[in-house]
């Protein structure tokens, strides 16, 4: 298992290293998963001059833009599929095709003079294939000076450009952006599309608990550091049975001190991903008490849960969500992370 994960790694990082061109993977449509009904809508027409890609983070919005600009130079395109292995496509997956352009957010922000780069480009007739393609990934980012810029170009692209834009969040878009662009929407996979992705490279019983995690995504199945996920989520499951045994404050003010919950709790990221998973315990504990279990993500925790869930009622775990919901609030609002985790638990013995 541990060296499929590492020869995973490597695959997915790629040519990232400093001084190499980045190297983007590249999918075939026919072996594209989930979002099939959109798929073979792009298959069977045409790259429209302005699109927009819209849909939840690590569903392959990027990856699609990617195949079909690689569609449009491919040398052996065959059923409207381009081939991944001739000169062009290869091109393409090496990041150094001269007509296809993958813009990136450095750092927070896409600035103005990317899009001014990306505008006079767009001018240009292409160097060897059909059309040039500028695809901008997570278009939110763009700073409203950048987003007005492009506004022109995405009007009115020159007879052989094409802009595909991509966002998980496509209201954070100007609206004139938006009208501007033909709307594709992309959806979350479903969990059994997901396994059987994974169950090639990971086996049954981890593809298993990749789906369940990854809420939908490729992109965080894939990247799932899923050890460590493991052992945070024991971790925080620990101190929930604890708490459902004797809801005593010393004892998890002490397993709070303990390491290395006492480094983590200082950290607002590392109690974030606490608080996140406390919610999927709570949710898994929901869905038992409901008999919707299918739904549960802790699928290797099934019988602690139940026990769990046995001692509780719905009231208390819609509580618990709730009290979830304010401490993802207040951690966003800057309060000191180990105080958001404390007063969790304060709220929740408050209630009785
Ligand atoms: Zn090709």
């Amino acid at each position: 298992m541990a060296a499929k994960r590492r020869a995973a790694k490597r695959s997915r990082s790629a040519g990232s290293g400093a001084g190499v061109p980045p190297g983007y993977n590249l999918v075939r449509l026919k072996d594209f998963i989930g979002n099939q009904e959109l798929v073979s809508r792009v298959k069977r027409a045409s790259l429209p001059q302005s699109a927009l890609f819209a849909g939840p983070e690590g569903v392959g919005k990027k990856t699609l833009a990617l195949g079909l600009a690689a569609r449009t130079d491919c040398r052996n395109r065959s059923g409207r599929d381009f081939c991944g292995n001739c000169e062009s496509c290869l091109k393409v997956a090496g990041g150094n095709h001269p007509d296809i352009r993958l813009i990136q957010a450095t750092g927070a922000s896409i600035g103005i003079e990317t899009v001014r780069q990306l505008t006079r480009e767009a001018r240009y007739r292409p160097f060897q294939g059909a059309c040039r393609v500028f695809i901008v990934d997570q278009a939110e980012k763009m700073t409203r000076e950048a987003a007005n810029s492009i506004l022109k170009t995405l009007e009115e692209p020159a007879e052989t450009s094409r802009i595909i834009l991509t966002t998980a969040f496509p209201n954070q878009l100007l609206p004139t952006i938006r009208s501007r662009c033909q709307l594709f929407g992309f959806r979350a996979l479903t969990r059994d599309q997901l396994k059987s992705y994974l169950e090639i490279r990971y086996g049954a019983e981890e593809a298993e608990l990749r789906a369940a995690f990854a809420g939908g995504s490729i992109g965080q199945a894939l990247q799932l550091d899923l050890e460590r996920t493991l052992q945070d989520r024991d971790r925080v499951l620990a101190v929930l049975q604890q708490w459902l045994a004797n809801a005593s404050f010393a004892r998890l003010f002490e397993s709070c001190e303990e390491e290395p919950m006492r480094r983590d709790l200082k950290k607002r990221e590392r109690v974030r991903e606490y608080l996140d998973i406390l919610r999927h315990l709570g949710e898994d504990l929901y869905f038992l008490r409901t008999g919707t279990e299918s739904r549960m993500v802790n699928l290797d925790r099934r019988g602690r849960l139940l026990e769990l869930a046995e001692r509780v009622d719905l009231d208390w775990i819609q509580d618990l969500l709730y009290h979830l919901r304010e401490a993802r609030g207040d951690l966003d609002r800057n309060v000191q992370p180990l105080f958001c985790f404390e007063t969790l638990w304060l709220k929740l013995a408050g209630r009785a």
